[in-house]
């Protein structure tokens, strides 16, 4: 038992999912959450592809695999416990070439290393039964990857924590958090602060966690770089050509998965997300330039170094930002029938992609404690289907509750 005060920082799906973990392991705690917008999972949380990933891809070891495939079963049970719609609509990851075919064998040795139930490779004509109007030379099948909407998981486990009698702050910007004498304190903007010590704080701050970090004292790298993802609905009367979700086998130099076709739990079909540097990071229409941001990653040595190394793929993915035809044509190599099919722009999502300072993208999830004070630094996909593995993650493991 304890009655200790924890303060969260963020109502995206990790924050919430901790301070709900909290109240799970120690009912008699006190919890408050504070998150700057005026409701929760505004950012991220809502502005993605709402996959449950298996874990196929993800370094055998590594947090990103461990906690991918503990989070999908938490998530699925999640779902089924509170009627959140869950569609395991499965997934195909589709070679075009011999060369590719190479790549996608390595996944599908990563995936048997991470256990993920019921992977199998697809000959060209296999394709067809699960997918019949995709082409490819062999496919990697997951027929257990799944669909939902991080959005509305995010908001019933708010629910959930105020019935559990936690507290959730909105409109209340995080500056910085300081620490004395093992009590912390938690500032705001306008230098208020709230009443309360606490005895714990966790930061999930997503697109904004390196610079809560730094002004808590913690180290400046890695460093957000923000990566958009747009995506685009296609027409209505053509969803039916893809029954799941179909991806490209990704670029090992280019640490995004590709443009992919998605599925959507309200059964739209999206084709996307692109990845492109985003000026600025919460910006969602695209049209307006955020100096501080766009500073931040140009003054950034890892940026630079980054781009030298990723120019081909860079180039490759400006065509997509830049011509709508060029997008998707890029989804139709795999499903040649939508080669012409109209398609309308929806959401972007902007991804809190960490950067060392030699340019590479860090890879694995990143938390990391300085005191009392644990933070989140890295957890971008797949950190919302490891969400609730997270939490368990940092309660349990990476705090102390003494
Ligand atoms: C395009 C895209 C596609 C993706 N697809 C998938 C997918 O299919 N499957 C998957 O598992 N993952 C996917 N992801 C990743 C997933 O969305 C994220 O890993 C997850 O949502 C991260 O949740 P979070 O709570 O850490 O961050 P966020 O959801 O970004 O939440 C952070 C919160 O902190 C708040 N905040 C920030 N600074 C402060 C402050 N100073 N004071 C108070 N509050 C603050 C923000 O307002 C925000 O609400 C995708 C991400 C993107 C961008």
């Amino acid at each position: 038992m304890t009655n200790k005060h924890y303060a969260i920082i963020g109502g995206g799906i990790n924050g919430l999912a901790v301070a709900r973990q909290l109240l799970l392991d120690f009912p008699e705690a006190q919890v408050s959450v504070f998150e700057k917008e005026q409701d929760v999972a505004m950012h991220q949380s809502s502005h993605n592809s709402g996959v449950v990933h298996a874990g196929l891809y993800y370094e055998p070891g590594g947090l990103k695999a461990r906690l991918c495939r503990r989070g999908a079963e938490l998530v699925q049970q999640y779902c089924a416990e509170n009627s959140i719609p869950y569609d395991e609509c499965g997934k195909v990851v589709v070679a075009l070439s011999k060369e590719e075919e190479g790549r996608l064998d390595a996944i599908y040795m990563k995936s048997l290393a991470n256990k993920v139930p019921d992977v199998r490779m697809l000959s060209a004509s296999e394709i067809r039964d699960v997918e019949p109007n995709c082409i490819g030379t062999k496919a990697l099948y997951s027929p257990r990857t799944a669909i939902v909407s991080y959005g509305e998981i995010a908001r019933h486990i708010a629910q959930e924590i105020k019935s559990k009698g936690g507290q959730i702050f909105l409109g209340r910007k995080v500056t910085s958090l300081s620490e004395k004498n093992q009590k912390i304190t938690v500032h705001f903007e306008g230098n208020e602060h709230h009443g309360t010590q606490f005895d714990y704080a966790v930061s999930c701050a997503g697109l904004q966690s390196d610079r809560l970090a730094a002004q808590s004292g913690d180290i400046e790298t890695p460093k957000i770089v923000p990566f958009f993802g747009q995506y685009y609905v296609i027409d209505e009367n053509f969803k039916d050509h893809v029954k799941g979700l179909i991806y490209p086998v990704p670029d090992p130099k280019y640490p995004f998965l590709g443009v992919h076709f998605t599925k959507r739990i309200d059964g739209q079909m999206t084709i996307g997300p692109n990845a492109f540097i985003s000026f600025g990071r919460e910006n969602y229409s695209g049209k307006r330039i955020n100096i501080s941001d766009v500073y931040d990653f140009l003054t950034y040595k890892g940026f630079w170094k980054f781009s030298s190394k990723n120019m081909p793929a860079a180039v490759r993915e400006l065509k997509t930002v830049l011509s709508q035809t060029n997008f998707v044509e890029e989804a139709a190599k795999y499903v040649p029938s939508l080669a012409n099919v109209s398609a309308v722009p929806a959401t972007r999502g902007i991804r809190a992609q960490a950067m060392e300072s030699d340019g590479s993208l860090v890879d694995d999830f990143v938390i990391r404690k300085q005191g009392n004070i644990t933070h989140i630094r890295n957890a971008p996909s797949p950190g919302a289907t490891s969400s609730l593995a997270i939490a368990e993650y940092i309660v349990r493991e990476v705090m102390t509750h003494h």
